[in-house]
């Protein structure tokens, strides 16, 4: 059955990376939660998908460069006046939950991975009890090898329309195979049959990622991908009940 990845706890249910869509997720009949993070200035390990506060809540500033304090005190926009979690607070919701955690290691607001921070997001979940239910995602090779040297949990690369187009499938598989990396995901809507068998004929996995509206999550369905992410999980929930309805009469 394919795998069902709420993305950032449901953004276009519930919010981007919103207490309440982590909580709601936790509860529901689907297989993953994605979700990003990043380092605070002082120590800490926050759950939020882009480096800035910008876009998404109504505070400003690079989150390495804040206070978790000064992070705590932002309000995440349709977020019902929810504050970014830390991520020992998303360990805890996810605790007594059967849903497993797919979380995404981000870079920096340049572009770059921050320094020594993988071995700490892998030692928090491990603290927590998490780390044995936690798959890793990257759109960096160089975050999914320091992955590779801190944890032998499942690692996947993210690998975007602009990769794909000026590597090839051939030369993702390679640079994969490189670094060992088992697991791809793409675009859904850079995703087909053809796609998908040239990458699992060469033993890699295949998902893809931004599966939101109903024709996408429909394809990652009819395509039997191995795991999507969507920012819809309550629709994608119920369409892959229907599709597996439909193909059962
Ligand atoms: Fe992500």
């Amino acid at each position: 059955m394919t795998r069902i990845a709420s993305h950032r706890g449901g953004t276009l249910e519930f919010g981007d990376s919103t207490p309440q869509g982590f909580a709601a997720t936790a509860g529901m009949a689907l297989e993953e939660v994605e979700f990003d993070v990043h380092p605070t200035a002082d120590g800490a390990i926050v759950v939020h998908h882009d480096p800035t506060l910008d876009a998404t809540t109504d505070s400003s500033g690079a989150i390495a460069e804040l206070t978790l304090a000064a992070i705590k005190s932002a309000t995440i926009r349709y977020g019902a006046g929810a504050n970014p979690l830390t991520l020992e607070e998303l360990c805890a919701i996810y605790a007594p939950s059967h849903v497993g955690f797919r979380c995404e290691i981000k870079p920096g607001i340049d572009g770059m991975p921050y320094e020594d921070f993988v071995p700490r997001v892998v030692s928090v979940l491990a603290q927590h009890g998490m780390l044995e239910r936690t798959a890793f995602s990257s759109f960096l090779v160089r975050s999914l090898d320091e992955l590779a040297r801190a944890t032998a949990r499942p690692r996947l690369w993210l690998v975007s329309p602009p990769v794909l187009r000026q590597l090839g499938a051939e030369t993702v598989i390679e640079v994969a195979k490189a670094h060992g990396i088992p697991e791809v995901g793409v675009h859904i809507d850079t995703a087909d049959l053809a796609l998908q068998d040239v990458f699992v004929s060469a033993g890699i996995d295949f998902g893809c990622w931004a599966a939101h509206h109903r024709e996408q999550i429909d394809k990652a369905l009819s395509l039997q991908v191995k795991v999507f992410t969507t920012d819809r999980p309550t629709l994608a929930i119920a369409r892959r009940n229907g599709f597996h309805g439909k193909g059962a009469a």
